[in-house]
């Protein structure tokens, strides 16, 4: 993580770099943030810029040995904490023990939130937290010999999630900091971080990102067209993380329309050897996404007869929906309508109770055959 692969937050990165040119660089800083505004990317950008043997005015040089030691997170002299799920079983349970989980989760992902992490170290229905552990960690670490680094860095991410314990020795480190050391913490909920830790820190406010600089990323990283950039940027009201969403869910609603009309065309054309070959695709989908799948089935019906009003204010497809809309509506009448949504909706409720989904989908595809020729 470089401060070039951090969208926006040109403010804050100036004065982080500031910080590093004058070399006034408190001990204890705390960036807060909302989520998705990339806080903790600028902790670690912050960190190796710090640390750089050649790094210029706007960002680390990427070539001098402390830089290649930060583009694998491994570098000797900088340590992380962060919230975990202990596994007494497999002996997992410091932050150390998921060191290799960390940094594979953390490669090329700037952005992430706790939800992501959770499900990335399998924890299950279980919480994650600093466990009281960690402290003895902390303290071992941080008395260790400096290796090489001009500031040995301890980044605390989400500082909120420490244990009472680990909190109070954190906060002693803070008021007796060991030379050359910094502590960086990344908080999304900092009143809930114990106030002598608040007020000892630095506080680095991360705003939510300008939507000018989400949408240019979108169109950059994502090669979406400017409309649906400046779409997803104002939705995604400076939260890169909901931004990224948006566009997955994107891609969800191309392969429901894609899916939708297999459905309809193989029930048209009487292509039973196709229904098979759906029912088999869409049984491999998982529950959820199959119930949002009816669902979306739903809509599209109800949408496709109101099309044939021709009443725009009345209609809510986008643009691929409403291209298929224009054959498909004339098949979609007063005399179908009904039955089809109920056809649907039936199918999502046997989804619901678990009915073998092979045999819900193979059986909506004959269902829909008889209606969709009235
Ligand atoms: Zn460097």
């Amino acid at each position: 993580m470089y401060f070039r692969d951090i969208i926006g937050q040109e403010e804050v990165k100036g004065r982080l770099i500031q910080s590093a040119k004058l070399g006034i660089v408190p001990h204890a800083q705390l960036f807060t943030e909302q989520g998705g505004a990339g806080a903790f990317a600028l902790a670690v950008a912050y960190a190796r810029y710090l640390n750089c043997r050649q790094r210029s005015d706007t960002d680390a040089c990427g070539r001098c040995p402390s830089c290649l030691k930060y583009d694998e997170l491994a570098h000797p002299d900088l340590h992380f904490v962060f919230p975990i799920v202990s596994k007494k079983d497999k002996k997992k349970e410091v932050c150390d023990d998921y060191l290799t989980e960390w940094r594979g989760f953390l490669q090329g992902r700037p952005y992430f939130s706790i939800d992501q992490w959770l499900e990335y170290m399998d924890a299950g229905n279980s919480q994650a937290i600093i466990y009281s552990k960690e402290s003895d960690e902390i303290i071992r670490k941080l008395t260790l010999k400096i290796y090489e680094a001009d500031y040995r860095v301890l980044l605390v991410w989400l500082p909120e999630k420490l244990h009472q314990t680990c909190a109070n020795k954190l906060l002693k480190v803070i008021e007796e900091p060991p030379t050359n050391t910094i502590i960086l913490m990344v908080s999304e909920a900092p009143d809930l971080i114990i106030g002598t830790i608040q007020s000892r820190a630095q506080r680095i406010n991360v705003r939510p990102i300008k939507e000018d600089a989400v949408r240019e990323a979108l169109i950059r990283q994502y090669h979406l067209v400017e409309k649906d950039a400046k779409r997803i940027a104002h939705l995604a009201a400076g939260n890169y993380m909901k931004a990224m969403e948006a566009i997955s869910m994107g891609e969800e609603n191309e392969f429901f329309l894609e899916q939708f009309k297999t459905m309809m065309r193989n029930s048209w054309a009487r292509n039973v050897k196709g229904m098979r070959a759906m029912a088999d695709t869409m049984a491999a989908i998982g529950r959820e996404r199959q119930k949002n799948f009816f669902a979306y089935c739903q809509h599209l019906i109800r949408e496709n007869f109101v099309y044939r009003f021709q009443s725009a204010e009345l209609n809510y497809m986008n643009k691929e929906e409403a291209g298929f809309a224009v054959n498909f509506a004339p098949f979609v009448n007063e005399r179908n309508v009904f039955d089809l949504m109920e056809e649907l909706a039936k199918a999502e409720q046997h989804i619901a109770q678990n009915v073998n989904a092979k045999m819900v989908f193979f059986d909506l595809g004959l269902r829909i055959t008889v209606l969709i020729k009235k």
